[in-house]
């Protein structure tokens, strides 16, 4: 009886997985074909001045669409990318993209590009980056790329040496999600990062709870001891937004004041800012 049973839970759980497996490999190469086929768009967030609400530039966010199965969490093709050694090609793709965007706006209007950890270890990067601005005659300064802290699990002096170069090619690099993953405090006097974001979780969260507050004015500190600028992400409410102002965070993004945009949209707003400045 016991033993018919645990036959049965093997067989249903090795079903179970022969299936998710398959799926995975189906994906897999749907993702394939995608990259060589380039089957994705960015969509666009704004990122605001804290002190005056003006639009400072946006972040770069990959989408894909998949034809069946619909959206894709770029968390999940992302993680696929990298394990199949496919995300150098897909990166590249991205910064081309956002140069090519670049382009058809205006300073000091700036785009960043989330890179993985496996890019950003690559020692060609520095030189790709270069030749895609050079290719659509944008300046470095007008770049930002958002690394998260899990670029520092890996070869950390190659990694440091990479970015370096970037820095040197007067591109923003972003310590993104800051304060979600392994304690990198130890990173932040390496002379690297230009920039904290600081996580969406601890900027909703302090609402509700007293310690995140605590945590928020710590890392705005430790950021300016630094001389880096500080971005509070995962802003959805007014009562969020005047709490990160005054907490000294220089820069917003999140829902309130603007989803992820369609390329046309963001050169609406872009355009509708340029207006309403010289007015
Ligand atoms: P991230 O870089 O931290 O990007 C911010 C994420 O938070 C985006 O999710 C954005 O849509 C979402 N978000 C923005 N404002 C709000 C808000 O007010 N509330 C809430 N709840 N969410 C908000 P998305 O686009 O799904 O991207 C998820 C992650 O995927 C990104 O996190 C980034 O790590 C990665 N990713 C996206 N595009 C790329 C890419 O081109 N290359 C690489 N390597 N990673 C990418
Ligand atoms: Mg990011
Ligand atoms: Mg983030
Ligand atoms: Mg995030």
């Amino acid at each position: 009886e016991a033993k018919g049973a645990g036959r049965g839970v093997a067989k249903y759980f090795s079903s179970e997985l022969q299936s998710e497996q398959e799926d995975k490999v189906r994906l897999e190469n749907d993702l394939r074909a995608a990259i060589a086929s380039k089957q994705f768009h960015l969509m666009y967030q704004p990122l605001v001045a804290a002190k005056d609400q003006r639009l400072v530039g946006f972040e770069a966010l990959i989408r894909w669409e998949h034809p069946e199965r619909g959206f894709v969490p770029p968390p999940v093709f992302i993680a696929m990318a990298e394990e199949m050694g496919l995300m150098m090609e897909l990166g590249q793709w991205v910064i081309e993209e956002a140069c090519r965007t670049l382009a058809h706006w205006p300073e000091p209007i700036t785009v960043a590009v989330n890179v993985s950890p496996k890019q950003i270890v690559m020692p060609a990067l520095p030189n790709l980056v270069s030749q895609a601005l050079a290719r659509h005659k944008v300046p470095g300064n007008r770049l930002e790329l958002e690394v998260t802290e899990g670029v520092f699990l890996g070869d950390n002096s190659a990694t440091l040496d990479t970015m370096k170069r970037l820095r040197q090619l007067g591109i923003g690099i972003a310590l993104d999600d800051f304060g979600t993953g392994y304690s990198s405090i130890g990173y932040l006097n390496k002379a690297v990062f230009h920039k904290l974001k600081i996580d969406g979780s601890f900027v909703r969260e302090a609402s509700t709870r007293e310690e995140n507050v605590a945590i928020i004015k710590s890392i705005v500190q430790l950021a300016k001891s630094f001389r880096m600028n500080v971005t509070a992400e995962g802003v959805e409410t007014a009562e969020d937004f005047e709490r990160m102002r005054d907490l000294g965070v220089d820069t917003i993004q999140g829902y309130l004041f603007g989803r992820p945009l369609s390329y046309e949209r963001a050169t609406n707003m872009v355009a509708s800012f340029a207006a309403r400045k010289r007015a």
